[in-house]
């Protein structure tokens, strides 16, 4: 019931991201005007704004216009949800109300990057320099005020939160380098940097290691796939910021876990 209550909590703010990754990119207010459809520009009543269910009553397409609704909209509404019931029962569950918050906001500001990065290429400073400052913060703040220090085994503290954030810059600024020297093309873009670093401070250096290792392996996966059924070529560019910030989120639920820590995080 409780895990009920956290999904559909979590996807309302996956609607509340949809908006920010369609309105972000365009420079148009995320609080004006109300929702509307992208193509006919009507606006949306809110029994057609429902997360997931008014997606699948209206069968994936616009009440008036009939053209179909971006499958964004219900996979980031669903995404949330469950993982806002992942993150419920990891440290709500434990009482750890103040990490979960840090992990929630730290998630719904993952989803908003990884949404714009895959559509426009570009990891907006907007989003992601808050939540360096927010991890650095955080960390310190539950720490030392909102916690106490029995229920802190899971969280990072402040010095492991900016080592994080640093360690984080500089392996893409190293790879930055490389990318030049070597292969002379861009492997990675300051926007990458800045998404490393937010990650960094969520998760400390031992976390921020281990979000580049899922996040490697998993966008080679995904990569050699899409260019191997020839639905993207060598040279064309690749957006690495969702497949880091799965990466991130799987470090944030793995930590703690018994197998994982045997090989990642004692
Ligand atoms: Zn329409």
């Amino acid at each position: 019931m409780k895990e009920l209550l956290a999904f559909i909590i979590g996807a309302c703010f996956g609607s509340f991201a949809n908006v920010v990754i369609y309105r972000l990119p365009r420079n148009k207010s995320i609080v004006k005007p109300g929702s509307f459809c992208p193509k006919c520009r009507r606006s949306i009543n809110w029994y057609d704004n429902i997360p997931i269910i008014s997606y699948l009553v209206l069968k994936g397409r616009c009440r008036y216009c009939k053209k179909s609704i971006s499958l964004r909209y219900p996979v980031v509404e669903l995404l949330m949800g469950v993982l806002t019931i992942l993150l419920y029962q990891k440290f709500w569950t434990a009482e750890l109300y103040c990490t979960f918050l840090f992990y929630f906001i730290f998630t719904l500001g993952l989803v908003i990057i990884s949404g714009i990065d895959y559509e426009t290429f570009l990891i907006p400073d907007v989003i992601v320099l808050p939540l360096i400052a927010l991890g650095i913060l955080g960390a310190a703040m539950c720490k030392n005020f909102f916690m106490p220090q029995k229920a802190w085994p899971v969280l990072t503290s402040f010095s492991y939160s900016l080592s994080g954030a640093l360690i984080g810059a500089l392996i893409v600024l190293l790879l930055m380098i490389m990318g030049k020297v070597i292969w002379k093309k861009e492997a990675m873009g300051g926007g990458d940097l800045k998404l490393l670093a937010a990650i960094g401070a969520f998760v400390g250096w031992k976390g921020v290691l281990v979000s580049i290792f899922f996040g490697s392996i998993l966008g080679t996966i995904i990569s050699l796939a899409l260019i191997y059924s020839k639905k993207k070529t060598w040279d064309d560019y690749v957006p690495f910021g969702p497949y880091l910030a799965i990466g991130a989120i799987l470090t944030v639920l793995l930590k703690g876990n018994y197998l994982f820590s045997l090989y990642f995080i004692p």
